[in-house]
């Protein structure tokens, strides 16, 4: 096994190559950018579609006891004073006087001071921060043509309320009875006191939530199960297992509305960092809205007669941020040649493009073959055509985005029906016959994989 020391991986490296190849990219640059904002390119809306996949895969397909949900971002707003959101979704913020920054009193060792970067917040020669008050950052806005005091609403923090709002109407037509869940994938935004680190903490972001609802005796035994879940799944996708972590909640961590939450943790460059929550919420949030909303959010057993609230397990994960994962553990460099290669070595069902179509040179028949079998996998994976370049630049711009095999189309190719598969990770060539070839790529795609980085 590589040592952790040994990874190449940095951010700025991930923040490079991301740029270079047009994955993601800083929002609004024309007008200077807009901080902590960013734009997925091409390829980025490749890769975190595939990552979002995967979560509904694992949840809907791959299992029965799990139905979706596409809920509104602007809800009715006492949905957040039922959920605790007004009063409580605060982080503690601190000001230097000195430089008039604002950070989170609670990161100040992640922050830089901003006379003195190199020192955290409160370290510099000069700083002077005030006392900690707490922030709500939730986003405000009004909906409607009077602004006026009923017309604020707020951008959701959370797809969770969604879920929660919609509970009654689930148990109505989904014919589901507890244990259930309900899942959702959707932008959520936080007025970041600090946001940074890349797509880690934006203001603006993806999340990929599910809300599992249980009878109450159950809920400590479903926690259990849904950590294991929930880590096996980065496992499953590639991550390597000794990058990542279940962490218990201190109990001054712990959120309003928990009584357990364990984080899964991923060993970013910056470090250990939050990747997924998976929390237990007891009934909390059915036992708020039921309040606020005056009606009864009961299940009822219409065989036994029992009725009661269920207790609500939640994974809580978020796209960009396994997006993050996923390309901090892949990203690799080698030596080919003399030359460094970068290389994204994604698990093949994440890799934004699957396969490259690559005629060798640019006549003689071979870009018509290469595009007639273009046209024969795309019915069954996203591939792409590339014809520019020399063919070790073709590769490389391939390797750079993680795309697992490149098909070189020769002139054997139309002697005798057959194309080299040049393997990304051990750079191996191997004949297959056109005919079989998109047989051949879907079964490798379904193989079992584990990181290269592992061996
Ligand atoms: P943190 O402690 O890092 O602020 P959190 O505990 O507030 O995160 P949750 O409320 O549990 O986060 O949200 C669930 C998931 O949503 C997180 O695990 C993370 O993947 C994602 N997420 C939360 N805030 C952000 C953000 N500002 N930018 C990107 N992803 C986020």
């Amino acid at each position: 096994m590589r040592a952790m020391a040994e990874d190449v991986v940095t951010m700025e490296k991930i923040v490079s190559l991301c740029k270079r190849r047009g994955i993601i990219f800083p929002s609004s640059e024309i007008y200077g950018g807009i901080g902590s904002s960013y734009d997925y390119g091409h390829y980025g809306v490749l890769l975190k579609n595939n990552v979002k996949a995967q979560w509904w895969r694992a949840l809907l397909q791959e299992r029965d006891d799990v139905v979706a949900l596409d809920s509104a971002i602007i809800q009715h707003p006492r949905t957040w004073e039922a959920s605790g959101h007004i009063a409580g979704f605060t982080d503690p913020l601190v000001d230097c006087r000195h430089c008039k920054r604002r950070y989170r009193a609670d990161k100040l060792e992640d922050g830089q001071c901003g006379e003195k970067p190199s020192k955290c917040p409160g370290q510099g020669p000069n700083c002077d921060l005030t006392e900690a008050r707490n922030f709500n950052l939730m986003f405000q806005t009004t909906v409607g043509p009077v602004q006026d005091e009923g017309s604020t609403v707020y951008l959701r923090p959370e797809t969770a309320q969604g879920i929660f709002l919609n509970f009654r109407h689930y148990l109505q037509f989904s014919r589901k009875k507890p244990p259930f869940g309900i899942a959702q994938v959707g932008k959520s935004f936080r007025n970041e006191i600090t946001p940074g680190n890349f797509v880690f903490r934006m203001r603006e972001f993806e999340q990929m939530e599910m809300e599992f609802f249980v009878p109450p005796a159950e809920a400590e035994r479903w926690h259990e199960y849904w950590k294991q879940a929930r880590y096996d799944w980065y496992v499953r996708l590639g991550i390597r297992s000794d990058h990542l972590r279940l962490r218990a909640h201190e109990a001054d961590e712990l959120s309003h509305y928990s009584s357990a939450t364990s984080d899964v943790e991923y060993l970013y460059p910056i470090g250990w960092q939050e990747l997924e929550g998976v929390a237990n919420r007891g009934d909390f949030d059915l036992t708020q809205h039921a309040k606020y909303s005056n009606q009864n959010l009961e299940y009822v057993d219409t065989a036994s007669g029992e009725r009661y609230l269920p207790y609500v397990i939640e994974p809580a994960a978020g796209a960009d941020r396994a997006t993050l994962a996923f390309l901090c553990d892949a990203y690799d460099e080698d030596q080919i040649d003399g030359e460094t290669r970068t290389v994204l070595r994604l698990h093949p069902l994440l890799a934004p493009v699957k396969a490259a179509v690559l005629p060798l040179v640019k006549k003689d028949g071979q870009p018509e073959l290469a595009r007639e079998i273009v046209a024969q996998l795309r019915e069954r994976m996203q591939v792409e055509y590339d014809e520019g370049g020399a063919i070790g630049r073709r590769y490389r711009r391939q390797d750079e985005i993680g795309t697992p095999w490149s098909i070189t189309v020769d002139h054997q190719s139309l002697e005798d029906a057959t194309v080299t598969v040049r393997d990304r990770d051990s750079l191996q060539q191997q004949r297959v016959a056109i005919a079989s070839l998109a047989d051949e790529l879907e079964a490798r795609l379904r193989a079992p994989w584990s990181s290269p980085k592992l061996s």
